[in-house]
């Protein structure tokens, strides 16, 4: 059967071929069902059993999971399917027709990252199979690039607890073993408008705003001061005033005022702890104006990540690449699938650099190594 696989090219060009781009904007949005399929076949004819989930509370979108041997342990290789949305505009060349160009293979995904699955799909092709001890699990998710829903399903699931678990984002092939988490919110501040002239007739929204504004500013300065860590080019967590609404008319009392902020935190502040400290910085004006203020979350949180530096994978990810691990600004379905209870590192072939933009590529030199990466870690991990 493996006679009617592609080779590393042609996988990478029927995944580019195949939109799935995931987006808020629901005129964007597409279903990721064909590229799931496509990957199922490939790994069914492989020998891999298949499991296909649709990912509840989104628009028809799957998730994969793939697995060969069993047992206990093993490796756990994930990815997403989806993509960003693209800029018709910038592309020099069709983004869903692979080219390559000057050692280049351009197209949407090819870095970020359905290529990650086109080398993995080789990577399998070469497994000595009589020497499998322990399973190897494929991994492909929904919806990473808007909210996570793909990862955050299946580690509800729990289906299965691989020893460990390499996401392939593009990390030009170095192991990331921490990140930041984010989280945004909409506070919203409702007072109550009347002739300017009479202040007393009203609450003014904007006022009661400046205020909230003051205590995030004291939580932010209270986080700096006390939570650093100097992996990151921005050691600190950060609280960004993002945008701000509020009013109508020069001669009336506002009513109704919001504001968007954005936080990231650096491993060991857990989201609970982030919502502890953002209630208790507004509750003083709260008790002042009861009922006047309310938080809604504008997305939802993705945590942050670490994984020990000391940890088994860390180590042999390092040696098997030739590179140290390293912390970036990115958030990826790491924290989530760290939940299954495995180590988990992000590591793949090509650049973050080129995610998200136009003219996506990966390089060329990234084919060997990687290949090279992956056949090392299937066996430390699956075979005896
Ligand atoms: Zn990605």
């Amino acid at each position: 059967m493996t006679s009617t696989l592609p080779n590393l090219q042609q996988a990478l060009s029927q995944l580019i071929a195949m939109p799935s781009i995931s987006s808020d904007r629901l005129d964007f949005d597409q279903s990721n069902l064909p590229v799931i399929e496509l990957l199922a076949s490939w790994f069914e004819s492989l020998g891999f059993t298949i499991s296909i989930d649709q990912v509840i509370n989104t628009n028809n979108k799957y998730n994969m999971l793939a697995t060969l041997g069993s047992g206990e342990g093993g490796l756990l290789l994930s990815g997403h399917s989806d993509t960003v949305p693209y800029d018709d505009q910038g592309w020099l060349t069709d983004p869903f027709k692979l080219r390559l160009i000057d050692d280049k293979f351009y197209g949407l995904g090819s870095c970020d990252m359905k290529g990650f699955f086109a080398f993995v799909l080789q990577a399998c092709t070469a497994i000595p199979r009589h020497k499998l001890t322990k399973p190897l699990y494929i991994l492909v998710t929904a919806d990473e690039e808007t909210t996570m829903a793909g990862a955050r399903f299946f580690v509800k699931q729990q289906l299965v607890k691989p020893e460990v678990a390499i996401i392939g984002e593009p990390t030009e092939l170095k192991p990331v073993h921490m990140h930041k988490g984010h989280m945004s919110h909409r506070i919203t501040v409702r007072g109550k408008s009347g002739h300017s002239s009479d202040p007393a007739n009203g609450l003014n929204a904007i006022e009661v705003m400046v205020e909230v504004i003051q205590r995030l500013q004291l939580l932010r300065k209270h986080l700096q001061q006390n939570y650093r860590n100097a992996a990151f080019s921005v050691q600190q967590p950060t609280l960004n005033l993002g945008a701000i609404k509020g009013g109508d008319n020069a001669n009336r009392i506002c009513q109704d005022c919001y504001l968007d902020i954005d936080l990231r935190a650096i491993p060991g502040i857990a989201d609970e702890d982030l919502l502890a400290w953002l209630a208790d910085a507004l509750l003083p004006i709260c008790k002042q104006h009861p009922g006047s203020i309310q938080m809604q979350p504008l997305h939802a949180s993705s945590p942050a990540f670490k994984e020990a530096q000391d940890s088994e994978l860390v180590v042999s990810a390092q040696r098997f690449s030739g590179h140290c691990c390293q912390a970036v600004n990115y958030a990826t379905e790491a924290p989530f699938i760290q939940q299954l209870g495995c180590q988990t590192l992000v590591l793949g072939p090509g650049s973050i650099d080129q995610a998200h933009q136009a003219n996506e590529y990966l390089h060329v030199d990234q084919v060997e190594p990687t290949l090279a990466l992956l056949h090392r870690l299937i066996t430390h991990y699956c075979c005896a």
